[in-house]
């Protein structure tokens, strides 16, 4: 079926412009705090390889925990289901770098979308991977088709200058036995792809493999099985949005992938990956103007997976 895609589009760009003010820009990493927060881009790719796109959809941002869904695919593609053994699947109900629930649950993290889980997933990286900053990047940019995402350094170093709650996490998952490698090159690892820039149009390409049973869609990869690809959309829909999956799910109805850099990525299986960026977060931490863009999109599509 054709849908007016860019009409839609337009008219969610217009429908969310008086949330433009609403909440604030992340700064417990400074060097985030310095985006100018009235950004708003949207972009839809279709399986079919259609593109649809409002505003801001071609500029880069920093794609912070979206990330962690890149790390986890790879991971996933290289070690299969066995990584489940050091990381759950249950969404967390709490924040996503939240330090009780990892001391009651013995340092086995609740899924790997959370800070602990992603930095348990770094770690397998890391013991998989001969060069995991260059072959992680090699990955996503295989996955957006651009060969210019890279990291931006100067985010990662603010980053680790003041990632006093992380290294609490990490170093406290070390305590269990649940990082092996040196906890600085987990951390400096970990920081390094949540500094990851890409814009809504690189996002909607690349989280098409979701879409699209784990196959790449520019070269016919196959990089996840069907299986796996239903599992990685099953923990982005329960476990994608912090302490606010079940809002997300009850408005939205897609898997996704939210960030602290204001972006929000979600998949509707067989037919499309959208992405909105909007810097401004609400309380839980998520872009106000995204939830409600994609609220709106699955709404006047009638199209989400429920
Ligand atoms: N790098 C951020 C942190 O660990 C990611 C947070 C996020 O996007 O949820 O605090």
């Amino acid at each position: 079926m054709s849908y007016h895609y860019q009409s839609v589009l337009e008219a969610i760009r217009s429908d969310v412009a008086p949330l433009r003010r609403a909440g604030s820009v992340a700064n417990y990493i400074p060097e985030l705090a310095k985006i100018n927060p009235n950004k708003f881009g949207m972009h839809l790719r279709t399986i079919n390889g259609q593109d649809y796109a409002v505003g801001n959809s071609g500029e880069n941002f920093s794609i912070q925990s979206i990330s962690k869904v890149f790390a986890l695919a790879m991971v996933v593609s290289l070690i299969g289901e066995k990584i489940f053994e050091r990381v759950g699947v249950e969404p967390s109900g709490s924040s996503f770098n939240s330090l009780v629930q990892l001391e009651y649950e013995k340092g086995i993290p609740r899924n790997p979308l959370i800070n602990a889980g992603a930095m348990v997933v770094c770690d397998v990286l890391i013991e998989q991977l001969r060069k995991p900053k260059k072959e992680i990047l090699e990955f996503v940019r295989l996955l957006a088709n651009n060969k210019k995402i890279g990291y931006n350094e100067r985010v990662a170093a603010s980053e680790k200058t003041f990632g006093f709650r992380n290294a609490a996490l990490a170093n406290f998952l070390k305590s269990f036995n649940n990082i092996h490698n040196d906890v600085g090159d987990v951390l400096d690892l970990y920081f390094h792809i949540c500094s990851i820039e890409m814009s809504c149009k690189d996002l909607a390409t690349a989280f098409l493999l979701f879409a699209n049973h784990g196959t790449v869609m520019t070269t016919s990869e196959s990089i996840l099985t069907k299986s796996q690809t239903k599992r990685l959309n099953a923990l982005m829909q329960t476990c994608g949005f912090y302490d606010e999956a079940g809002e997300f799910s009850f408005t939205v109805g897609l898997p996704g992938k939210s960030g602290v850099g204001g972006g929000i990525v979600a998949v509707l299986p067989h037919r499309y990956a959208v992405a909105t960026w909007g810097p401004r977060l609400n309380a839980r931490g998520n872009s106000v103007m995204g939830m409600r863009a994609l609220e709106l999109l699955t709404t006047k599509l009638g199209s989400s997976i429920f």
